[in-house]
């Protein structure tokens, strides 16, 4: 799934730059325009607001 993210600085568009780390290797988002390096981690927590919310409402055990 292709997934168009732009800047929330500059609105410039952004690519995905593998990373490396010590242990890891992964990729986040770097714009073209003024070098903004976002995770991917942050990337999920602001849109998938949602999607955490549901999880946490699926760890909650319902009585029946
Ligand atoms: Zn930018």
């Amino acid at each position: 799934m292709e997934e168009i993210v732009s800047c929330p600085k500059c609105r410039g568009y952004m690519y995905s730059e593998r990373f490396a780390d010590f242990a890891l290797t992964f990729f986040a988002w770097k714009c073209i325009n003024c070098g903004t390096v976002m995770d991917q981690d942050i990337i999920d927590n602001k849109t998938g607001m949602h999607a955490n919310h549901m999880k946490m409402i699926a760890g909650v055990p319902v009585a029946s």
